[in-house]
């Protein structure tokens, strides 16, 4: 990480309110760090060093209420890059809950290290003590390479976790619903049918959303071609969904009229999209786009792209039901909307001639502003 990076204790932002007497009571391998973004608005909370593996979590705006987002374990070859995807998938997070009108802001904690560690009671109590030290500023929940029960075990030391097995438990079949809906409304509005039946959808990632993503698709008569880095996640799809599996780098080329990205973000960039032959990129993962630029690329080459904070918000509404209590019909209701938001995006992005991922940027902000009473954007950012 680089120094710019490290903030002292004293910064003019610190939301970390670490615990003091509480850490010199239990003494850990874990060493806390504060974070700042640069520019000094963005304020990121702080970390738990982990030898050898590290966590930071990310609150980019709790304007609205407060800021939720998962857990992301992953093996990043930098601090630096975990840092700057915690930053992005908390902003992501604003918009998220934002566009749907939720009174929730946006955060995200990403965990360095190989997520297929056995032993994970100390990781996940770690992080439970250090979202606690946050007072509930902070909400975690399952991200990739994390799960229900990790929660479980975060929730041992915190009760700011969501996605519990007793209660709303695993988000990711009802992501994937959305993602589901994201994808018929995509079809509708490109090809004036939402029938799926053989339509040939691309899955890149076949984790815990990617699989029930593709259960949905199977059931309405799609043609699945998959890639997973981690094979026995592929060989489920083949012998369950009749899915036909490609290596991981030759996804994008696929023949296939719909790419569905279910693994990380920043998979549409400069190399991947000449490579695509799908006309309609809707998946589960955030962050898609590697920059907002590619969002205009896409319109360039007449691919349509359903904004990933619009389709895969299924979780967060499923997370409701913990958060604010929401009855469990009323977070499936909310899920099958999915289709009619982002037919509204198409829309919007249509009559004001610009790409799809800046028109549900809009749509989402002059929500934003217009719950919170603020005239600026730029204040979407600040956490109080
Ligand atoms: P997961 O960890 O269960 O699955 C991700 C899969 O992607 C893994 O199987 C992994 O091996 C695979 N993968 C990683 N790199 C790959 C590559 N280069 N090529 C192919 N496969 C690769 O995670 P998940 O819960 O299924 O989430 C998937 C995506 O959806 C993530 O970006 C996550 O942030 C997003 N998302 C998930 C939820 C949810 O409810 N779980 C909600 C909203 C958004």
């Amino acid at each position: 990480m680089t120094s710019s990076l490290i903030s002292s204790r004293d910064a003019s932002k610190d939301f970390s309110n670490v615990d003091e007497e509480r850490r010199r009571e239990e003494p850990s391998p874990f060493e806390v760090v504060l974070v700042a973004e640069q520019e000094g608005v963005i304020q990121a909370t702080g970390g738990l060093r982990v030898i050898p593996d590290y966590s930071l979590d990310a609150i980019h705006s709790t304007v609205l209420g407060p800021a939720v987002g998962g857990a992301r374990f992953w093996n990043y070859a930098s601090e630096d890059e975990a840092l700057a995807d915690a930053l992005r998938l908390s902003r992501g997070m604003t918009y998220k809950n934002a566009l749907p009108g939720l009174p929730l802001g946006g955060g995200k904690s990403v965990i360095i290290g190989d997520s297929k560690l056995a032993n994970r009671e100390a990781i996940f109590r770690a992080h439970g003590r250090f979202v606690e030290t946050l007072g509930g500023r902070y909400i975690t929940a399952e991200d990739v390479g994390t799960s229900p029960s990790d929660m479980e075990i975060v929730c041992r030391e915190t009760n700011h976790v969501a996605g519990l097995l007793g209660r709303s438990g695993d988000p990711a079949p009802i992501t994937a619903r959305g993602v589901f809906r994201a994808i018929e409304a995509s079809a509708k509005y490109l090809w004036n049918s939402d029938r799926l039946a053989g339509v040939t959808v691309a899955i890149q990632g076949c984790g815990h959303v990617g699989y029930h993503l593709a259960k949905n698709l199977y059931a309405a008569g799609a043609r699945l071609i998959a890639s997973d880095v981690d094979a026995e996640k592929v060989s489920r799809l083949i012998e369950e969904f009749n899915a036909v599996a490609v290596q991981p780098d030759d996804i994008f080329a696929v023949s296939a009229d719909i790419f569905a990205p279910c693994a990380l973000g920043g998979v549409i960039n400069d190399r991947t999209i000449p490579q695509l032959l799908a006309r309609i990129v809707v998946g589960a993962a955030n962050n898609q786009l590697l920059e907002e630029r590619h969002g205009e690329m896409l319109k360039e080459e007449g691919i349509l792209y359903a904004p990933d904070y619009a389709a895969n918000a299924g979780g967060i509404f499923n997370g409701c039901i913990e958060l604010l209590g929401s009855e469990p019909e009323r977070a499936s209701k909310k899920v099958d909307e999915i289709y009619e938001t982002v037919l509204e995006i198409f829309e919007t992005a249509k009559a004001e001639d610009t790409s799809t991922n800046k028109a549900a940027d809009r749509i989402a902000e002059n929500r934003f502003l217009a719950a919170a009473g603020l005239q600026n954007v730029a204040e979407m950012k600040l956490a109080t």
